[in-house]
């Protein structure tokens, strides 16, 4: 009956979304009721939380109609009692998962519910909100299928909860990261490719620059505008801290790749203060865009400048961390990287110690950003150049090694910054074009 119910709900609005012309949005409807065939827990917690939503739909068109007919002096009684019905209707669906027949149906990881659940809403929704505020189309299906974005956002939202199930359990977190941070990596070179091959649509303002981080800072000091990437660095760092350096950024992942070939484990020899180096390179990095900018110098002379700096930085992942095992790149070469370690402690992500800790020292094996030596495990926290990738959380038996967040334990720590990054993945995923 539940069951039942939940269905009439989605498809009256999938087809009051089609009598409007939004296909994509029918077809996140649709989308959402094939969700709720899996059973799983967590997609009952979606379903109260779309058909909510999608209650109000009905209350606001309710209105409209009614006050329409009620000002050319019609009927709306008979409307009006249509109206209320399918608005209880679809009301009363969404409280079902949580009721006791809900519960009947939704019998699947009962565990993953509000983890799995959380991620795709709030990736629909950032994705939701990038696109009804950008000023042209930002998703790639609106661009080639006009009006159907929110068919994506369906499919990137699943995505989205299906990585949430992976890495659910510290292991498989580390072994989902690289993965989908190189598919992310992969899209946007993909489009990118495509886009400077003549296929312009796979470009998002066609104004091309060189996908280099440190020109996130360098760029807009050379050039005296253009600070959304500045801005979005720094809004990203706010939300979850250094993570962008280990899951967001699409040259990190080159690195992360550069650093496992051949299996290498990091090596502990790693000198440490080398993580300096990043801040003395952004230092220079902003004088000389200064400078550059100051003689009057062309962009084509800039663009020289940038790609000799992008030249390093491909020889530095491709020769050091290959061979050390250790994303020797990102903690010791790119200015953006050091950016991100210090604004990361504006916000409240933490990579802590507990004091059962046995000082064995496994933790800090599979650190590849240097993060874990030996006086950082005594002091019982990650170092300055940690990225809260998370990957020293598996080898530690006894359970010390965690994320942390003021209050919460650090189980639940974990929990919220995984729902947090992997929303923000699936929002870059969507729009990071260039
Ligand atoms: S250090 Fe630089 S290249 Fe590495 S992930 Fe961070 S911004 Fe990207
Ligand atoms: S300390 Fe842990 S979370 Fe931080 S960078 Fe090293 S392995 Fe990743
Ligand atoms: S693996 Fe755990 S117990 Fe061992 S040093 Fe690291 S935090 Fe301490």
């Amino acid at each position: 009956m539940a069951i039942i119910l939940i269905t009439i709900s989605y498809l009256l609005l999938g087809a009051h979304s089609v009598r409007g012309g939004d296909f994509g949005l029918a077809t996140f409807f649709v989308g959402c009721l094939a969700l709720a065939m899996t059973k799983e827990r967590w997609a009952g917690a979606v379903t109260t939380v779309v058909l909510g939503t999608g209650s109000l739909i009905w209350l606001l068109k309710g209105s409209e109609l009614i006050n329409m007919r009620i000002s050319l002096g019609a009927d709306w009684m008979r409307l009006g009692a249509i109206m209320g019905v399918v608005f209880a209707v679809t009301l009363f669906s969404s409280a079902l998962p949580f009721a006791p027949a809900g519960r009947k149906w939704f019998i699947r990881d009962f565990d993953k519910m509000w983890f799995k659940a959380a991620i795709f809403l709030l990736t629909a929704v950032f994705l939701e909100l990038t696109r009804s505020n950008a000023p042209f189309p930002v998703l790639l299906v609106d661009r080639f299928f006009p009006g159907w974005g929110r068919a994506e956002i369906f499919l990137i939202a699943t995505y989205a909860s299906w990585i949430g199930g992976k890495m659910f359990m510290p292991d498989g977190a580390k072994k989902m990261r690289p993965l989908i941070w190189s598919i992310f990596s992969g899209a946007f070179f993909l489009q990118l490719a495509l886009g400077i091959a003549g296929f312009d649509k796979f470009l998002m303002t066609g104004n091309l620059h060189l996908p280099v981080p440190a020109l996130i800072a360098a760029g807009p000091v050379f050039r005296g505008s253009g600070f959304f990437m500045p801005i979005l660095f720094a809004v990203s760092v706010l939300l979850v801290g250094p993570a962008w350096c280990s899951h967001l950024c699409y040259i990190g992942a080159w690195d992360d790749i550069s650093s496992r070939i051949g299996g290498k484990r990091p090596d502990a020899k790693f000198p440490h203060a080398l993580i300096w180096v990043r801040l003395i390179l952004l230092v220079l990095v902003v004088a000389v865009a200064w400078r550059l900018r100051a003689n009057g110098v062309s962009g084509f002379d800039a663009f020289i400048w940038a790609a000799i700096f992008g030249a390093v930085s491909l020889f530095v992942m491709f020769i050091f961390s290959r061979r050390m095992g250790m994303m020797i790149h990102c903690t010791a070469f790119c200015p953006m990287g050091i950016a991100g370690n210090i604004l990361g402690k504006l916000s409240p992500w933490r990579m802590k110690i507990s004091s059962d800790c046995n000082q064995c020292g496994k933790c800090s094996k599979v650190c590849r950003y240097g993060a874990l030596r030996k006086v950082d495990i005594q002091a019982g926290r990650a170092g300055l150049s940690c990225t809260l990738c998370g990957d020293c959380v598996v080898p530690c038996a006894s359970g010390c090694m965690g994320y942390k967040l003021p209050f919460l334990s650090s189980e639940l720590s974990r929990k919220i910054f995984l729902v947090l990054v992997i929303s923000l993945h699936c929002l870059f995923l969507g729009v990071a074009r260039m």
